[in-house]
């Protein structure tokens, strides 16, 4: 087992992998930036290292003060959590060139994912269902792009090879509009990734977002943990996420879960992962995997039993998966409910001094949150401060449980999105199931039209 691990993030996960850690006896170092000394993390890790500035571009994205604090503590593996360094493959080749263990997938492994066009390609090899499309970077005769557009039929998305978070892509409905989309898209990915290269696909126009958890140890051995549904989502963030994902079958489950585990093992594939797929009409369309721990796995977690921390630690330090697939039984329901510190209707970050926090409990109900009465929430970063996590033997009883947890939360001081969590569970679309990516913000939109309507 790894003696020693720094946490390359901040917040709720650090604090997860910090649990998961000391649980399996590994000492943690926790790394942060100046804003972030009072963090709960730091205050229970076994050491702590000061690596910069508040801006995460000095801190939390600084490759080389993260690796000299693995040095100076002498650790020995490095777990970059979610977003920031998390699928930065230049990161975890240093990582490991400076003689640390990376928690989660080789470097080129990261690569290969972070590259969409490429990414597709070996999953389409793979025997992975994929959204029609181009199959390849789109050139400057637009002529040939209008065919393959035809060919696919429109509506048509025209995405970045290299975007992410939900940026460069644009919708194109008719020819007219298509070479001056591409040229557009090739401007924008080239500002914003460096890379101008775009392709096409399909653009599903009700589609839900369902994703299939994996766990791989690199040497033969991988298993999925079913799905989660994430499509109640507000500009491509998810809000809510739920497992399993509701009207998906065992056979359903079964099939396109075996697919994913075949693809690991083809490409290798080496700790927790995500195949992220769009869900039309009966069928599964891959757009994308995450090579990394995600925001929701705690919904897995509550339906399987597994700690997937603790999982990728295992990976990390060598050992084969331990866990077969008939070691998987889902049981029950789970949704997670992401608590932001945001106004509930404007959506504006409301970073500040937390002046009373109550927890919610009682059966099924988990908080993942570093949150506590006298944190100030700085303005720096994600306004994510924690997240709610119900469990319950039927989807009712876990919103259910949910609606009264929420109703027990108390976060003083700041604004906090908990009024729109309350809505959304309260909702007859969300509580009847399967809503498309889109019904979130059409809600929305409704309500603020009708706000607008009685002033
Ligand atoms: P990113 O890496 O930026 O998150 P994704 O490829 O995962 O990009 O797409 C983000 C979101 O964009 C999806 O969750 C979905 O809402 C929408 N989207 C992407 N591709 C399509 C498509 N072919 N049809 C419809 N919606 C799409």
């Amino acid at each position: 087992m790894l003696d020693k691990v720094v946490i390359a993030n901040r917040g709720e996960i650090a604090l997860r992998i910090l649990r998961a850690c000391h649980a399996l006896g590994i000492r943690t170092v926790a790394v942060h930036s100046t804003v972030d000394r009072n963090l709960k993390h730091v205050a229970m890790a076994d050491e702590s290292v000061c690596i910069g500035p508040a801006p995460s571009s000095e801190s939390y994205l600084n490759m080389a003060s993260i690796i000299a604090a693995a040095e100076v503590t002498d650790a020995q593996a490095i777990h970059p959590g979610y977003g920031f360094l998390s699928e930065n493959a230049d990161f975890a080749e240093r990582v490991e060139q400076s003689g640390f263990v990376f928690i989660g997938p080789r470097a080129d492994t990261i690569r290969l994912m972070g590259d969409k066009v490429e990414a597709i390609r070996a999953m389409k090899e793979a025997g992975v269902p994929c959204v029609p499309g181009s199959g390849g970077p789109l050139g400057d005769d637009n002529a040939a792009n209008s065919a393959i557009a035809k060919e696919i039929a429109y509506p048509v998305i025209v995405k970045a090879a290299g975007g992410g978070g939900g940026r460069g892509m644009r919708v194109v409905h008719t020819e007219a509009h298509l070479a001056n989309a591409i040229a557009t898209t090739k401007q924008e990915a080239k500002a914003a990734f460096g890379n101008d290269m775009v392709y096409m696909e399909k653009f599903l126009e009700n589609p839900r977002h369902v994703e299939i958890q994996v766990l791989a140890d690199g040497q033969g051995g991988a298993i999925h943990l079913g799905e989660r549904d994430c499509s109640m989502q507000r500009r491509h963030q998810k809000v809510v996420e739920e497992a399993p994902a509701p009207g998906i079958t065992d056979q359903q489950r079964a099939e396109i879960g075996k697919v994913c585990v075949e693809a690991c093992i083809r490409i290798g594939y080496r700790g927790a992962g995500t195949f992220e797929f769009l869900y039309e009409n009966g069928h599964f369309y891959f757009i994308e995997m995450n090579t990394r721990i995600q925001v929701e796995h705690p919904v897995t977690e509550l339906i399987t039993g597994i700690d997937l921390v603790r999982e990728q630690l295992m990976i990390a330090a060598g050992q084969k998966l331990s866990l077969k697939q008939s070691d998987i039984v889902l049981r029950g329901h789970a949704i997670e409910c992401r608590i932001n510190a945001e106004d509930p209707d404007s959506f504006l970050p409301s970073p500040g001094l937390i002046q009373h926090f109550h927890a919610p409990g009682g059966p099924g109900v988990r908080v993942d949150s570093h949150i506590y009465e006298g944190y100030k929430v700085p303005p720096n970063y994600d306004s994510m401060i924690g997240k709610l996590i119900v469990h319950g033997a039927t989807r009712e009883q876990a919103i259910c449980r949910m609606r009264v947890a929420l109703s027990e939360m108390v976060v003083d001081g700041i604004k906090t999105n908990i009024p729109l969590q309350q809505r959304i569970l309260a909702d007859g679309g969300f509580q009847q199931g399967g809503q498309n990516i889109h019904y979130l913000e059409k809600q929305l939109a409704e309500r603020k039209e009708k706000s607008l309507s009685i002033v």
